[in-house]
């Protein structure tokens, strides 16, 4: 590392996509959306395909575009789709599409007519979530419009599919109730002639805690990458310490500036919004919220440097963020470690969530797209 760098482990990522390909007999769609969130969205879906997973689920027609431009042919579905989009590049490519709305429906049969070829689509109800999807009451006018532009040959209803509101909370109410909306929305779909090859609604979640929300394919996000949905409390009633065989895939670190002895009362960082208490060894960490670290990480964000967690002192600025390390031996071009995969007692993604008032998620997508550079390890790491 010369400066700063963000670490993706690709074996973790293979770990982590047959644990959960091991723990369901449904296929496996591993999301990459968001530049697989963070961690590099090519380099994660090869690993995730050869690991287990069978399909690749994406939100943007671009992402589903750039897989099959790096040569990526395995089934890819995109589901968050504005009316006006090229779809026929899609058809034509053999993405698979999502659609909750006649409108989108129709623009599909229009791109498949272009493309002269069958659109392959996935219907999608709205259980509860009130995002994507047909509501259960114009699910039925979906469902007939796509049996009838199925029986014309101008799409393929591959997919019924919906999504969670909270099955990061085991035993909510809402995971039942929305189960038995999939199903009679299913039995519609059924009776109006459409009978589509993969049922799917389960996340992370419910892959991990609902074997009977698998059905035919399972869509895990966030576990791909190592992290676990479920809040600390939830994690560690089901599965003590264990967090599922999970590996967390990304480390965030840092190489320090510079250190250097100030008073005690030195105010530190703009606003001077926290004070030495004592003559104190300051170090200088080259990231900030450029880089993916949030503004709100200030005073709290841990850092692990010379075998110690810290907490940032005083406010991330764009580029860096100062450390109060007392009288421990620390010095310029000591690594220091935002985040990783706590081993050791180092800080994790999920005390990040919990230092911000946010989600695992978030932290690591932070640091996706920024000026860091991402380095892989593991096998089929891209040079
Ligand atoms: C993001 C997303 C997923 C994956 O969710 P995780 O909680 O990360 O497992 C699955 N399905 C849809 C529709 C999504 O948008």
């Amino acid at each position: 590392m010369l400066q700063a760098e963000v670490r993706v482990d690709l074996d973790a990522i293979r770990h982590n996509v047959a644990r959960l390909r091991a723990g369901t007999s449904a296929e496996l769609m591993a999301v990459v959306k968001g530049d697989g969130y963070g961690h590099g969205m090519l380099p994660v879906a090869r690993a995730a395909l050869d690991s287990g997973a069978s399909w690749l689920g994406v939100c943007t027609l671009d992402e589903a575009l750039t897989l099959r431009r790096a040569g990526i042919t395995a089934p890819v579905l995109a589901w968050l789709l504005v009316p006006g989009l090229p779809l026929h590049e899609g058809v034509a490519a053999g993405v698979d599409l999502g659609t909750g709305s006649l409108l989108q429906l129709r623009e599909m049969v229009e791109a498949a007519h272009l493309a002269g070829r069958p659109a392959r689509v996935h219907l999608k109800i709205d259980t509860g979530l009130a995002r994507g999807g047909a509501t259960p009451a114009d699910w039925p006018a979906l469902v007939e419009a796509a049996a009838k532009a199925e029986a014309d040959g101008s799409v393929e209803v591959v997919g019924v599919f919906s999504h969670f509101v909270y099955a990061d909370a085991p035993g909510h109410e809402t995971i039942d109730q929305q189960l038995d909306v999939f199903h009679e929305g299913l039995a519609t779909a059924e009776r109006l002639g459409v009978t589509p090859r993969l049922r799917h609604i389960a996340n992370s979640a419910a892959t991990l805690t609902r074997p009977d929300a698998h059905l035919d394919l399972v869509r895990p996000g966030i576990a791909v990458y190592g992290l676990t949905p479920l809040s600390r409390s939830d994690t560690d009633r089901l599965s003590p310490g264990e967090r599922f065989g999970l590996r967390p895939a990304m480390t965030a670190r840092a190489r320090v500036m510079l250190t250097k002895r100030v008073p005690a009362g030195q105010g530190v960082s703009y606003g001077h919004t926290y004070h030495t208490e004592r003559e104190t060894t300051l170090a200088v960490v080259p990231l900030g919220y450029a880089d993916g670290v949030p503004r709100h990480a200030s005073s709290s964000g841990p850092i692990e440097l010379g075998g110690k967690v810290r907490r940032i002192a005083g406010r991330v600025c764009m580029d860096q963020v100062v450390l109060d390390c007392g009288d421990d031996p620390v010095a310029a071009g000591d690594v220091a470690t935002l985040f990783g995969t706590g081993e050791h007692g180092g800080p994790t993604a999920d005390d990040w969530a919990e230092a911000v008032g946010t989600i695992n998620y978030e932290i690591v997508t932070r640091f996706g797209s920024t000026r860091v550079p991402r380095v892989y390890t593991g096998a089929g790491a891209p040079a």
